[in-house]
């Protein structure tokens, strides 16, 4: 993975994801404000979008 030239790793900012399959990054490791909310609200959008990514498995 090749980084910003500020050294944060790149993601698409619709669901935190990086172009590496299954692998999301949120927070200081990423560019944007530093702040606890900033990434925990990045960690809900990742873990939202990996969520939906399952396949679905009948319970019954
Ligand atoms: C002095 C200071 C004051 C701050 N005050 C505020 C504030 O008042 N309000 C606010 O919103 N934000 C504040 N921040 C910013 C806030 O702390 C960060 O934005 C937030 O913690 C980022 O969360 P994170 O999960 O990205 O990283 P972190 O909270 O830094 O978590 C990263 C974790 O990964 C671990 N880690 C690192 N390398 C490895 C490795 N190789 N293997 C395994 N684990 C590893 C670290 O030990 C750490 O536990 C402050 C920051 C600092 C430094």
């Amino acid at each position: 993975m090749t980084l910003t030239d500020s050294g944060e790793i790149p993601v698409d900012r619709s669901h935190q994801t990086t172009g590496v399959p299954g692998l999301y990054a949120i927070g200081d490791v990423v560019s944007g404000l530093n702040q606890i909310s900033v990434a925990a609200g990045q960690a809900a959008v990742a873990a939202l979008h990996a969520h939906s990514q399952l396949p679905f498995v009948s319970r019954r």
